[in-house]
């Protein structure tokens, strides 16, 4: 029996409608930039596999790291003991946070990371005898499928069945010039209410809302009212972290600090799950307590597992290494390049570039997960090129290792599906 026919029988695939979507193209392996399916045919991972394996796959630094590490110390529980490379990772991470996260606390992915910082926000204001119980997102936001995640995910793709059940947020949209002033605005009528637990947002570029993008300057406004009235700030780097805006994080470009991050995908270099919620001080004092109830009762089964903290300090050597600074530098250069070339044709709505992130908006109308997406799917995979379209969003978040030469080829495919389609 095919694989496509035994993977039909049991499996149930994320973000499918399996009656619309029967085969489910089998890779079977994959190295570098590339994706190798069955047939031998190798296809460029032009998105890193949701911006996870941004060192390219199966690099030999994590290779190693995560193997030494399966024979030494598989799992242990993290509730009573500890271990050398949680240890080792917390202290690699103060390396690169901004100076003011000084505590970790692990999960699996990144959904959790968020609902984390958002338990973590309201038991804050709670051991502090205070009410505050509301909690601002941005619209269009997207945090993750968890409830609390979801609850503050602003994108209504197809949540009609649970939307009586999430929690209620209060909505800002995401500021730019045009509407700079209403958003302070009603953000500081929000906060001052002195109700708000936390805001959460994703800092600089919003993924899944089709890699749409805001000023370093205008977050930092909200961020700075929200701080004056003891409101937490949750930046949601779980996309932006480990290089994609250029900077190692999104919040390095901010001046005023978030209160909290939350970090999965590229932590672990795309080899095995892990999510870390960060903290200040600030924040794990006042779970600090001679009170046992004051403490934080979250607890994940594979909490600091010691794999995939091998591999999340492997990601960390890698992120600092001049090489793939340099690699970083060069393809934000050639993005800005390829970004002027397209700018005026009358095919692009908006062409948009931060740090490895492109995003071109085509002028036709898609449906999110349509026949037409598809479409556009199945032609670049039939060049080479895997890239996921968000409705009429082409994005590239390519690994970081590779080479302009093969940048170039994604580029000159876009560009003639641009001009000839
Ligand atoms: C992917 C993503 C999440 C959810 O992470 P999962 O590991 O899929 O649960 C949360 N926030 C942002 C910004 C993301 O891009």
């Amino acid at each position: 029996m095919s694989l496509n026919k035994r993977d039909q029988k049991h499996l149930w695939h994320p973000l499918t409608q399996h009656k619309m979507t029967k085969d489910h193209l089998a890779i079977k392996s994959a190295k570098g930039i590339y994706l190798y399916d069955e047939q031998g045919h190798k296809y460029i991972d032009a998105i890193s596999s949701w911006y996870t394996c941004v060192y390219g796959h199966c690099h030999p630094q994590v290779v190693k790291k995560v193997t030494d590490q399966v024979s030494q110390l598989d799992q242990v529980v993290f509730a009573g003991f500890t271990h050398e490379p949680a240890v080792e990772l917390s202290e690699k991470l103060m390396e690169i946070l901004p100076s003011n996260q000084q505590k970790i606390f692990f999960s699996d992915n990144g959904s959790t990371t968020v609902d984390i910082a958002m338990k973590m926000s309201l038991q804050y204001h709670f051991n502090q005898g205070k009410k505050k119980l509301r909690i601002i997102a941005f619209e269009n936001a997207f945090h993750g499928d968890t409830f609390g995640a979801m609850s503050v995910s602003g994108l209504d793709v197809y949540n009609g069945p649970f939307e009586d059940v999430v929690l209620n947020i209060d909505r800002i949209s995401v500021p730019n010039d045009a509407n700079l002033k209403d958003v302070i605005n009603a953000f500081t009528a929000i906060v001052e209410t002195d109700e708000v637990a936390c805001f959460v947002f994703e800092p600089l570029v919003q993924g899944a809302n089709c890699m749409r993008m805001h000023k370093a300057e205008h977050l930092d406004m909200l961020i700075e009212i929200a701080q004056k009235n003891d409101v937490i700030c949750v930046a949601d780097e779980v996309m932006t972290g480990f290089g994609k805006t250029g900077s190692i994080f999104a919040a390095d470009e901010l001046q005023n600090k978030p209160d909290i991050m939350c970090l999965s995908k590229a932590l672990t270099a795309g080899m095995v799950p892990m999510g870390l919620t960060t903290c200040t001080q600030k924040i794990y004092d006042a779970f600090y307590a001679d009170e046992i109830a004051k403490g934080f009762f979250h607890g994940h089964t594979y909490s600091a597992n010691p794999i995939t903290c091998a591999a999340a300090i492997a990601s960390i050597e890698l992120i600092q290494s001049d090489e793939i600074q340099q690699g970083i530098k060069m393809i934000n250069q050639n993005h800005l390049i390829f970004a002027d070339k397209l700018r005026n044709h009358s095919k692009v709505e908006n062409i948009r570039v931060k740090g490895v992130i492109l995003a071109i908006d085509l002028n036709i109308s898609i449906d999110r997960y349509g026949k037409d997406r598809n479409v556009i799917f199945n032609y670049f995979m039939d060049k080479g090129i895997y890239l996921r379209p968000l409705g009429n969003t082409l994005y590239i978040v390519p690994p970081y290792i590779m080479q302009e030469e093969q940048l170039n080829f994604i580029y000159e495919e876009i560009f003639r599906y641009i001009y000839e389609a």
